[in-house]
């Protein structure tokens, strides 16, 4: 296959032969070049002087005495334009995203030479249409956002805002250039059109035009400054154009026009300038045979997955990727690229230079760790500096885990598990002054300047810790060339700050920084013309491949359903020759044949689904492939078609099992055999060697989440938190009741009593207190001793203060009714040593803490029982003790089981009957019955009722948990997933 850029190459060697002096070859883009280059230098047996490589923009700026300003520079300009001109007080950050809207119209306008001052005069147009349905929907959003707190459905209201904001351009569009012009500033549009109108009025081309000849290569649309030029330099004899193209969609149909939209502009420039090479076989590729495969995907991601086996299926193992290219027309599946490719692309180990990854196109910057991280500290910055002079835990914690944290200090994770440790919810300076990386990251800003400066060096000296990695791995590459971009971008909002026009708070710079860096993505660098590339549509214009794939060829995707956001309506940008949809579709449509010319393999992957906002169409491209076959392809060529396959929902589900070893065995032994108790308590301190109720459940909800937790003793990090949850405020709740009944075990309790308490609100409020002091602000019985129990409550936690103690009132008012009671124990320890029934038989520890073990009256005389206090709000019901143990019942009664537990455990020492009771304490009122039934049978005396056969389920169930040859296995009820804390570990 002989490439485009091969060809030029030759024509052009062969028509100066060889000589390149004063020559200059000018691209749509830069890339093109370096290809053009290497085919130039393969050419010639001599060394010769290489031609100049330019692109069409970088002619323009050498034309030109002004500086082009950059984006974020345009935006701040326009905006001190627009704020002198309304008097508006609109912040920065909010006029950003639509400033950068007006700039790109006023480009437009100016590339196309558009009559400003008609075309935003046209008033008269405007107010005499009545249905302003000509409105699109991002032009009703933009000036909905350009007037708050107005409904665009009102069009009477619609029309005059429009109308009032349509006044104001051209006066904005005019003071804008004034003062860019002012500081010899431009954008590329108006810097342009200034070049081609004074070219114009004075008939001298700038001195710095010093090339004899200009060769323009690959260019498609033109816009009217760029059509100018071309003429100009044609008239003086100074240029030759190469146009690329097929005659089969450039030819005319059976009416004498073509019916394919890619050819609409290589027409107009034939005619208009003429063409360097002939009309000959290099333009029929079209029609040489081809692989052609057209692949339908259930998702977006399975098109990413299938890239991998395409290269195997397309490339034998010593082939170069260099003739391939995976071309992403959805450009946010690069991450999900990049995850499937073969490591060795990624890490660039074990591989030729010809084998390497070459990505020519934007990654999000957001995606990378840099944007999480400067988000983090400008958190920090704005957020998380308490009144009392400390750092609030939420932002400290964002810092302290972030995986640069941990690049810089080493004492970042300790530090966090301290905080955690001690509840802090407030974090004092002292904590961070020992360490130098964290004493420079936990410094307060006092100005917008200083917090850019602090974002400056924090992300400079990020970018040094990549100083000394390998630059062949890609992430590597990625994240380097990602913190260089937002210390670039924060260096610009400095000097942009310092010149004064940037005179914001903390908390406006903070947003703008969001958005800048959230329309930003990150250019990738290297050696271009080798390797695997990876590319956007846009990235492939001049280039050919022998195999391309092509992702996301979707309608919507190709082209692109949303149009370029505009204020100005589609009927007047036709009228001044501006840049409509239909010009851009034409443009697209070029692209994607171009790419498929002189291709000789091609496979076009569409998603098919109809989630979301895709349709599951594919690209009115692909269709026309398919209808106008016999126009484009030679005769008998044929497209074939597949899908990948389709995933049902259960084999989108990660499978992951833990297969039972010899060493996930010895740690069960080792957490659970009491033989090796003595050496589990070396290891454990204090902790007893005990199963759980909990690991019990924990089991029977999902298998493998028992064995990340008990089996492999995975640890959950316990995060510190200024709200009350559920769990502490259980636990807040417990220690009140212990408190109350702990210096009362073995007293009998009369109901007046425990009445009177409960009407003494400010003795429950101090119970209340040393709860929260002891369980909620981890104070000491020493410290609560020596400065009692005041705190400063938040809202909400007074208000969870006072929502426990009308619950105590509530439990000790239903208590009152069961009198005279006995206590026999609080926050009790019970345990029962069992046999496990596996095939190496051994001895384990059932039992556990039980809340509250009592002796009440009843009717026929007394009971003992086990109760076990519950925040939930849904009493649990069992029908059978089979519900108990049934793993597929997403609403399995658990709290049930854990009673059982107890009641089986104490129940082997205690030979009267027991009854388990639970204590809802959301539900708990006079004359509420906290007994467990059974289908409609009340456990009165759990020995006779149902231990037998209880005590059989559960020592099944612990056997089945010690059978080598059950793994671990992910549960079948995902609904467990849902807060499961292994979910990364495990892929659900
Ligand atoms: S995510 Fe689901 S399957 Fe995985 S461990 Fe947790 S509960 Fe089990």
């Amino acid at each position: 296959m002989k490439t485009f850029l091969e060809i030029v190459a030759n024509d052009l060697y062969t028509k100066l032969d060889g000589n390149f002096e004063n020559v200059s070859v000018v691209f749509p883009n830069k890339r093109a070049s370096i290809f053009f280059n290497s085919h130039l230098a393969r050419i010639s047996d001599k060394p010769i002087w290489a031609p100049r490589y330019t692109t069409i923009s970088e002619l323009f700026q050498s034309l030109s005495t002004r500086t082009l300003a950059d984006p974020i520079l345009l935006v701040a300009y326009l905006y001190r334009s627009y704020v002198s001109i309304t008097g508006s007080q609109e912040t920065l950050d909010r006029f950003y995203s639509w400033g950068e809207m007006l700039i790109s119209d006023f480009d437009d306008v100016d590339k196309n030479m558009a009559d400003a001052s008609k075309l935003f005069a046209n008033i008269s147009d405007l107010q005499n249409m009545t249905d302003f349905g000509f409105l699109e929907e991002d032009q009703v959003k933009a000036i909905q956002q350009f007037f708050v707190n107005f409904n665009p459905e009102d069009k009477t209201k619609l029309k005059e805002k429009f109308l009032s904001f349509w006044n104001i351009l051209y006066p904005l569009y005019n003071s804008f250039r004034e003062s860019l012009a002012s500081d010899n500033l431009a954008y590329e549009g108006m810097m342009n059109r200034e070049i081609i109108e004074s070219i114009k009025s004075t008939s001298v081309i700038p001195a710095s035009a010093e090339s004899d000849l200009y060769v323009f290569v690959g260019f498609n649309v033109l816009n009217e400054t760029e059509r100018s030029l071309f003429r100009i330099m044609q008239k003086q004899g100074k240029a030759l154009f190469y146009w690329d193209y097929d005659e089969a969609y450039i030819a005319p149909g059976q009416a004498g026009q073509s019916t394919f939209e890619a050819g609409r502009f290589i027409r107009e420039n034939i005619r208009d300038f003429g063409s360097a090479l002939d009309h000959g076989p290099q333009y029929a590729n079209f029609r040489k045979p081809k692989n052609v495969h057209f692949i339908s995907s259930p998702t977006e991601n399975a098109q990413a997955r299938y890239v991998s086996s395409w290269l195997g299926g397309v490339l034998n193992d010593s082939e170069p990727y260099n003739e391939t290219a995976v071309v992403l027309c959805n450009e946010q599946l690069l991450p999900a690229i990049l995850h499937s490719l073969p490591s060795q692309l990624i890490t660039g180990k074990g591989k030729s230079s010809s084998m390497l990854l070459n990505v020519t196109m934007g990654y999000p910057l957001t995606d990378t760790p840099i944007s999480s991280y400067v988000s983090a500290l400008l958190k920090l910055q704005t957020d998380g500096a308490s009144h009392r002079g400390e750092w609030r835990y939420r932002q400290v914690a964002d810092i302290l885990k972030h995986p640069y944290t941990s690049r810089l200090s080493s004492s970042a994770t300790g530090i966090l598990r301290t905080i955690r440790k001690n509840n802090m919810i407030y974090v004092p300076d002292s904590l961070f002054a020992s360490d130098t990386a964290l004493s420079r990251i936990f410094v307060r800003t006092d100005s917008t300047l200083a917090l850019l400066r602090y974002l400056s060096e924090m992300t400079e000296i990020v970018g040094r810790s990549y100083m000394n990695e390998d630059k062949s791995d890609f992430n590597i590459q990625l994240y380097a060339e990602s913190i260089y971009t937002t210390h670039s971008i924060i260096n610009r909002l400095i000097t942009i700050c310092e010149t004064g026009m940037l005179t914001v708070t903390q908390n406006t710079v903070a947003r703008l920084i969001h958005q800048i860096t959230s329309s930003r993505t990150i250019p990738f660098h290297g050696e271009p013309a080798i390797g695997l590339q990876v590319m956007g549509l846009l990235e492939t214009r001049c280039l050919d491949f022998r195999n391309v794939i092509m992702l996301s060829v979707n309608e919507g995707q190709l082209p692109k359903s949303t149009h370029a956001s505009s204020f100005i309506p589609y009927t007047l940008r036709e009228a001044y020759g501006m840049t409509t949809i239909d010009k851009k579709t034409s443009l697209y449509a070029y692209y994607f044949y171009r790419l498929m010319q002189r291709a000789e393999n091609i496979t076009l992957m569409y998603n098919n689904s109809t989630d979301g906002l895709s349709k599951g169409e594919m690209s009115r491209f692909m269709l026309q492939m398919l209808l106008d076959n016999g126009q484009l392809f030679a005769r008998g060529q044929s497209i074939s078609q597949s899908a990948v396959s389709s995933p049902n929902e259960a084999s989108q589900l990660r499978t992951l099992s833990v297969a039972k070893d010899k060493s996930v065995m010895e740690n069960l032994y080792n957490r659970y055999d009491l033989e090796r108790e003595a050496q589990y308590k070396k290891t454990h301190g204090d902790k007893d060697m005990l199963l759980t109720p909990s690991a019990i459940n924990c089991y029977l909800d999902c298998p493998l989440k028992f064995y990340f937790q008990y089996g492999a003793g995975m640890r959950i990090s316990d995060d510190v938190t200024e709200e009350v949850d559920n769990a502490m405020f259980g636990t807040i709740f417990h220690s009140c009741m212990e408190h109350i009944y702990g210096p009362n075990i073995g007293r009998q309790l009369q109901s007046s009593q425990l009445l009177d308490l409960a009407k003494d609100r400010a003795a429950l409020e101090r119970v209340a207190d040393r709860a929260f002091a002891k369980e909620y602000f981890h104070k000491s019985d020493e410290y609560i001793e020596q400065h009692g129990t005041v705190h400063l409550y938040n809202g909400e936690q007074l208000l969870n203060r006072h929502v426990i103690v009308s619950y105590l009132m509530n439990q000790l008012t239903a208590d009152a009714e069961l009198c005279p009671m006995t206590i026999l124990g609080v926050e009790i320890e019970r345990y029962l040593d069992i046999e496990v029934p596996s095939a190496r038989r051994f001895t384990t520890r059932i039992g556990g803490i039980i809340d509250r073990y009592d002796r009440i009256t009843t009717p026929t005389g007394s009971l003992l029982r086990i109760v076990d206090y519950k925040t939930s709000t849904r009493p649990h019901k069992a029908n059978s003790l089979e519900d108990l143990f049934d793993k597929s019942n997403a609403h399995r009664p658990y709290h049930i089981l854990q009673a059982f537990y107890y009641s089986d455990v104490v129940s082997a020492t205690e030979h009267e009957p027991i009854s388990p009771a639970l204590a809802y304490i959301k539900q708990t009122s006079a004359g509420s019955s906290p007994a467990i039934k059974i289908g409609k049978e009340e456990i009165t005396d759990f020995a006779s009722q149902v231990k037998d056969e209880y005590h059989e389920m559960l020592v099944s169930t612990i056997a089945e948990i010690f059978n080598p040859d059950i793994p671990f296995s992910q549960t079948d009820n995902v609904h467990h997933c849902e807060f499961c804390d292994f979910r990364t570990f495990c892929g659900r």
